[in-house]
């Protein structure tokens, strides 16, 4: 999967260098490649944002270097273009299986910052936004590193193959079954003796039960679906 991201602030972008995301890259699984909005501005001084007609608090990103910087990277609007932003729809599991199971699929995320970005660059050149939550955040960098990060764990290659995304929570609409490794007791807790049988038919059971308890417990709306 290609997922390119336009944003003024690309040394924001480290974490996508470690971990799980990191070696994807690594091995190919993942092509993700930042964008640095501001080498785009036609400004003698590389500016990208403005005061707001109307009046108002605060600044509002350019049309110019957007619209620019995104006609460059896709001049066929080949990708699928999302803006980053609260307005939008809000990320859930349908909305990442769906985009990470398109065939070949390259995502173009922009990210907002300030007020946010002149409306027009986004009717000219944005399919869709995508919310990470009813709360607002400085800026588009954080939005788009959990959309690329929860799209890419079901990417192929991405997840060794003893990480199964198919029993985690929301797979099934219940959250996930607790957890334990060694020691056997830890300050005193032990581990549910059901895990140390080996039979893995009451091991299944066991999970499955605890799985709807918690649900119930934290997440009830779930279970209404
Ligand atoms: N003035 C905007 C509003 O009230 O809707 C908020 C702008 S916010 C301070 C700056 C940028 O952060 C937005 O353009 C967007 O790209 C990003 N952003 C903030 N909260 C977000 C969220 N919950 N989900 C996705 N992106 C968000």
């Amino acid at each position: 999967m290609r997922i390119d991201i336009l944003t003024l602030f690309p040394e924001m972008f480290a974490p996508l260098k470690t971990s799980i995301i990191g070696k994807a890259t690594e091995n190919g699984a993942l092509d993700i490649r930042i964008t640095d909005i501001r080498a785009y501005s036609k400004d003698k001084h590389h500016k990208c944002d403005d005061t707001p007609f109307g009046g108002g608090a605060g600044m509002v990103m350019m049309a110019q270097p957007i619209y620019d910087a995104i006609n460059a990277i896709d001049p066929e609007h080949k990708s699928i273009r999302i803006y980053m932003s609260p307005k939008g729809k809000t990320l859930d599991m349908a909305t990442v299986k769906e985009l990470a199971g398109i065939e070949n699929a390259w995502l173009t995320l922009l990210c907002g910052h300030y007020e946010g970005v002149d409306q027009r660059v986004l009717d000219l050149c944005i399919d869709r936004e995508i919310s990470i939550g009813d709360y607002v955040l400085t800026g588009g960098e954080l939005p788009a590193m959990v959309l690329t990060d929860c799209v890419a764990r079901y990417v192929d290659g991405v997840l060794g193959s003893n990480d199964s995304v198919s029993e985690e929570s929301f797979s099934d609409n219940t959250l996930e079954y607790p957890h334990y490794t060694r020691p056997q007791v830890f300050e005193g807790l032990e581990v549910p003796e059901v895990l140390l049988s080996g039979h893995h038919a009451n091991i299944e059971k066991w999970r499955k039960q605890q799985s709807l308890e918690i649900t119930k417990r934290l997440r009830p709306d779930l279970l209404e679906d």
